[in-house]
């Protein structure tokens, strides 16, 4: 009897860390908690994916920039800073050149339409070192160039390598994948924690706590934006992002706006033209590829000053998906309260817009502090979930 009562207290004092998490939506997200899950606290986690694989949407085709002074002084800063510092601990511990990830530097170009020459033209051109833009073709069409950032601030990871990186740590240390789309938590009648995850074919797969992190598939809160982006060959190596964009009310064509990100591999990843804050309501991994988006992106790129004499040849891969968000732009990352999951032990990490890459590893460092320990070493406070009152997870609106 004593034995008894002294083990229900401890328990309640200190509630036993769970064993077996179950992680809705095998992206960056629920791919970095995995991990951080594995080696930090050798806890062994059930991956599930709508599509059954490793980063079927975003995870595994943006572009993987990453910049760790961007979003100083404001809330994201922390997060950007953590997180900036584990990428370049995971290229260490998995070998840099197996997942792309390099430092580099970045530009802005503000340029006019090539037919017309910039009525003002700023002094920045001389000073910023410009890596791939051929300076007498094209400094008649430069009006400014801004540093972005240098080696020391800038990287550079390919996202789809560096999930299925994670994914091969995670499974070796027990982690499993399953194929399945999670309808809702189960909880136990009596004591409301969580004891598993429904799944649509009706299976139900056990566990005792649960994270969604499937993206902008996570909740009614959530919205996407889609981004189209074109891969085209470049003619050698190059190690300067740029940013091209057109700040003239003048320019009555619109000019060009769009962001060349050039990878180790003679590849640069292009996009332009994002488009609205929207409900999804496309299958992960399913994405359509809009071909008249894809063209507009291509224009853009064409358009912009240097882009013709170093990305050569027609693009490798056309790709669509959609980054996820909140009304507020903010991520969603903490517990869930028992009004929200139904009950608990349910966590979300989600809403990480178009920083998700970078934010991956500081996010599923934080969940898994916060599921083995109870506390997190970031602060998380402005990413509670509770900030939406009506918050429901997985919302079945496809
Ligand atoms: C064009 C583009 C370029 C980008 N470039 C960059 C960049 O350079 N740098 C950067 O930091 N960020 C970038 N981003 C943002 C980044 O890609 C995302 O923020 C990030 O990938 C989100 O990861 P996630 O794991 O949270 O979600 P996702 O990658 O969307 O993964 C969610 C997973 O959940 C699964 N899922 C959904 N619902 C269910 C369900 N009910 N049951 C089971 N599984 C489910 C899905 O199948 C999916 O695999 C870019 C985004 C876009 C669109």
């Amino acid at each position: 009897m004593r034995t008894t009562r002294q083990s229900v207290r401890k328990n309640i004092e200190n509630p036993p860390k769970p064993q077996h998490v179950v992680i809705v939506g095998a992206g960056i997200t629920g791919l970095s908690t995995a991990y951080y899950l594995a080696t930090k606290y050798n806890i062994r986690s059930v991956l599930v994916d709508w599509s059954g694989t490793i980063a079927p949407g975003a995870s595994g085709k943006a572009a993987g920039f990453l910049a760790r002074h961007w979003s100083d002084g404001t809330l994201t800063e922390e997060l950007s800073h953590r997180s900036f510092y584990l990428h370049q601990e995971l290229a260490d511990a998995f070998g840099a050149d197996s997942i792309q990830y390099r430092r580099l530097t970045c530009v802005a170009v503000n340029q006019s339409t090539k037919m017309k020459k910039p009525k003002r033209i700023t002094e920045s051109i001389k000073e910023v070192k410009l890596e791939w833009l051929d300076r007498e073709s094209n400094e008649l069409f430069i009006r400014s160039v801004q540093d972005m950032g240098n080696e020391t601030n800038i990287a550079q990871v390919t996202p789809k390598l560096l999930c299925e990186k994670l994914w091969e740590e995670v499974q070796r240390r027990g982690g499993v994948l399953v194929k399945g789309r999670v309808m809702n938590a189960v909880h136990d009648d009596e004591t409301g924690n969580f004891i598993g995850a429904k799944l649509d074919d009706g299976r139900t797969v056990r566990g005792d706590a649960l994270l969604y992190a499937c993206g902008p598939w996570s909740a009614n809160i959530m919205y996407g934006i889609k981004g189209h982006a074109v891969t085209i060959p470049t003619e050698r190596t190059l190690s300067q992002v740029v940013f091209f964009y057109n700040d003239d009310d003048d320019d009555d064509d619109g000019g060009t706006e769009c962001e060349v990100y050039v990878r180790p591999n003679n590849t640069a990843f292009c996009t332009a033209l994002a488009g609205e804050l929207k409900l999804v309501t496309e299958e992960p991994g399913k994405e359509t590829v809009e071909a008249d988006v894809i063209d507009g992106v291509l224009e853009a790129v064409r358009g912009c000053s240097g882009t013709e004499g170093l990305l050569c040849g027609d693009p490798v891969l056309q790709s669509a998906c959609y980054q996820p968000v909140t009304s507020d732009f903010l991520p969603v990352i903490g517990a869930l309260s028992k009004e929200e999951a139904g009950g608990e032990n349910c966590y979300m990490a989600s809403g990480n817009n178009c920083w998700g890459i970078l934010w991956g590893p500081a996010t599923g460092e934080c969940i898994a502090d916060l599921i083995a320990t109870g506390t997190t070493r970031l602060n998380i406070r402005d990413f509670n979930p509770s900030r939406f009152p009506d918050l429901k997870p997985v919302p079945q609106n496809n």
